[in-house]
């Protein structure tokens, strides 16, 4: 069997990965280098948590999506993963710190719940006077994008896949199970898996009633000297509570310290607005105070934009018609589900039954 995978960000990769070790004959195609700084899976880390609100068939799927990684980590022969854990805070009544705080509970999950002050002494950043309380859990952490890209891309090399850089697919042929590349040239497989990210609707408008694509843009920053210690020993903040959608990334060895917020975004095609704007790395980080104390002493290092896809309730999206299947593992959450959606497609599509791939990837169960 032979599959052509469009895509190289962590879904296309994994999806090669998954084949590839089925025995199937994978062209890996990618428009940019891998990893791809543009592509969504292009940054320096990504969280990894059980806590989903409530999106309990996502938070159910945790223990799977930490068994495939495993199981990557075994081929790598090295684990990309920090176990920082993760914390949430509650600023005000209904927050998304609370809201998860609940969907943990009403899932049997556990969370350790600390008082304001009893936060911030454990994590001087946070400024006791502004939130509710404070949760971690141990079961969380920190994936590494970067090095999951490259080590996967010379895995599938080493293994026998036809991984090619620098070539951008300009139209896929459903029926022949075939895809056009930008310099004429076509490649045909048994069936088509297209994981283009936010340029899937590049190749499929019609998929705009369902898909939309957004871009943000994070900010890397380096704390005050004082708080350094702190933050390196930090959870990944999954939410700072209030209104504006935030989460954090400390900084695990070879990363920086990340703040994003899901209210920074707007619609956007894929390649619009892909320089930081003026004053970006301020606006971001002001958005953390509340809850962080002394916003102004961190220094911005990097603003670094994204392009993404959103479906509508956040759910993952994928499409099958004739020979090629369209996924959409995003709305802001997909990286974590990486290494087991690669599994999910290359299972359904060896045994055919790429429905259940799709209900699995859903999570509406
Ligand atoms: C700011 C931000 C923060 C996030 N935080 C988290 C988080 O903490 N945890 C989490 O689990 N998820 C998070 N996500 C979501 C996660 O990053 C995405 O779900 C995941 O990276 C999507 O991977 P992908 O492979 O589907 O898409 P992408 O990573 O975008 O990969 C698509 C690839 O396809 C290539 N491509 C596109 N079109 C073509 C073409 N025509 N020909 C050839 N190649 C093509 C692109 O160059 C790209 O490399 C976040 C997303 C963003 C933007």
């Amino acid at each position: 069997m032979s599959i052509v995978v469009v895509g190289a960000g962590i879904s296309g990769l994994s999806t090669a990965w998954a084949l590839t070790k089925r025995g199937v004959s994978v062209t890996l195609l990618e428009q940019g280098p891998i990893p791809n700084p543009l592509s969504a899976s292009g940054d320096q880390h990504r969280i990894i948590r059980r806590a989903y609100g409530g999106m309990g068939g996502y938070q159910r799927r945790i223990g799977d999506a930490y068994a495939a990684w495993d199981e990557m980590w075994s081929d790598l022969g090295k684990k990309h993963l920090v176990e920082t854990g993760f914390m949430l805070l509650s600023q005000e009544p209904g927050d998304g710190g609370e809201t998860y705080r609940n969907g943990l509970i009403e899932g049997g999950y556990t969370l350790e719940e600390y008082s304001p002050s009893e936060t911030a002494e454990r994590f001087p950043f946070v400024d006791p006077g502004t939130i509710r309380f404070g949760g971690v859990s141990p079961e969380g952490g920190v994936l590494l994008c970067l090095k999951i890209a490259s080590d996967l891309r010379d895995w599938l090399i080493a293994n026998g896949a036809d991984v090619r850089e620098n070539s951008e697919v300009t139209s896929v042929d459903a029926s022949s199970g075939s895809v056009t590349l930008a310099d004429g040239s076509v490649v045909s497989g048994d069936h088509v898996i297209v994981t283009a990210g936010a340029w899937t609707l590049g190749l499929f408008p019609k998929l705009a009633v369902k898909l939309t694509t957004y871009r943000t843009a994070v900010v890397y920053l380096t704390p005050p000297a004082d708080l350094r210690e702190a933050w390196e020993r930090a959870p990944a903040i999954l939410d700072p509570g209030g209104k504006t959608d935030g989460y954090v990334l400390p900084p695990v060895p070879g990363t920086g310290l990340k703040f994003g917020a899901g209210t920074h975004r707007y619609k956007a095609a894929p390649n619009q607005d892909r320089q930081a704007k003026p004053s970006e790395g301020e606006i971001l980080r002001n958005y953390f105070s509340p809850p962080f104390a002394r916003i102004e002493d961190y220094r911005i290092d990097d603003v670094v934009t994204c392009a993404y896809t959103f479906t509508s309730d956040e759910h993952f999206f994928a499409t099958t018609e004739d020979k090629a299947t369209v996924v959409s593992a995003c709305s802001g959450h997909g990286y974590k589900f990486g290494a087991v959606v690669g599994q999910k497609l290359a299972k359904g599509v060896v045994s055919g039954d790429l429905d259940s791939a799709r209900r699995w990837l859903e999570a509406r169960d």
